[in-house]
């Protein structure tokens, strides 16, 4: 089985969409990471940080997956970090209103010695001196490194992250990160400079237009299924992040074809994330029913044409 060391927020999260609105639910993207993941067999470890306030029953819910939480630190007395968020009619946009860091201000993340010979590590969107020093724990090289970033980082740690993404496999990251990132407007350019930079594969997000996979020559691209039912995006992301690095942890397959397939699983389970607020639908979601979706997915883009 193999072995994936997933890094980023633990948290409380309040959200608003336009179908109604939370308390205090559990988030965070290292959260919605490990349990897209648990679909895979996979021995995962989430490395994170969270406050006394956290709620024994939902760490009991990530443990109850197969996740490994030696990582997790518990502040004594110590608050985690809360994110709040309202969606616009669209749900395709979104007002972060309240960040507070709390315990996140000071973390620094210890992968635990028996994840540090993992074969996946995914860095979850976070400061990008933290998710380089998750990579500099690693006692060996892992097969394959991920990384999830944000605008935020780009407009404030810009060397750092420019550092830290020079030791990455595939970045994971929406059409305009790409675009501030690179300066260039095509996404194919865009892809092109980034893997100047490192990475040797990059993944586009966009949204509920699907992802692109980018490697040298090679372009792959994924739809995301079309929904009845979209009630809540948050931690879609995440979601897409956690099968694309469970997929790969688990099948040890990292050519082009293989980070395809793992493209399809993390939009596959996106698709079912959105469908509840929070990590509502990931909670029990059982593997027939993705499955299910998988083949869904196969009928939507299969077509047979006669090519001259
Ligand atoms: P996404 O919808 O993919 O952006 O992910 C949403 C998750 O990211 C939420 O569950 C939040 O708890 C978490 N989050 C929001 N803001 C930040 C931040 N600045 N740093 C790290 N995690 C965050």
């Amino acid at each position: 089985m193999g072995k994936l060391v997933i890094v980023g927020t633990v948290a409380f999260d309040e959200i608003e969409t336009p179908f109604g609105k939370t308390d205090k639910i559990l988030g965070g993207a290292a959260t919605f990471i490990g349990l897209a993941a648990s679909q895979f067999d996979v021995d995962s470890a989430i490395v994170s940080i969270v406050g006394e306030d956290m709620d024994q029953e939902h760490l009991d819910l990530l443990a109850s997956k197969g996740i490994d939480l030696s990582g997790l630190e518990i502040v004594k007395g110590g608050k985690t970090f809360y994110w709040k968020g309202k969606y616009h009619n669209d749900l395709n946009s979104r007002d972060t209103l309240v960040t507070e860091l709390n315990t996140l201000a000071d973390f620094n993340p210890v992968v635990p010695d028996a994840f540090k010979d993992a074969d996946v590590v995914m860095l979850g969107n976070l400061h990008p001196s933290t998710q380089l020093s998750v990579i500099n724990q690693m006692e060996k090289r892992p097969k394959l490194i991920i990384l999830d970033t944000m605008n935020f980082w780009m407009d404030n740690a810009l060397p750092e992250l420019m550092e830290t993404i020079k030791h990455i496999d595939v970045i994971a990251i929406n059409d305009e990160e790409a675009r501030q990132l690179t300066g260039e407007y095509s996404l194919v350019k865009a892809a092109e400079k980034i893997q100047t930079i490192g990475p040797k594969f990059v993944v586009i997000k966009k949204g509920e237009h699907g992802a692109l996979l980018f490697h040298k020559d090679n372009v792959f691209f994924a739809p995301a299924l079309p929904l009845e039912e979209v009630f809540d995006p948050t931690g879609a992301g995440d979601t897409f992040a956690g099968g694309f690095a469970g997929y790969i942890a688990a099948t040890g397959n990292t050519t082009f074809n293989g980070l395809k397939n793992a493209v399809i699983h993390g939009s596959n389970l996106a698709s079912f994330s959105v469908e509840r607020f929070g990590t509502e639908r990931m909670q029990d979601l059982d593997r027939a029913e993705v499955n299910k979706r998988l083949h869904q997915f196969k009928t939507l883009t299969q077509f047979d044409i006669e090519l001259k």
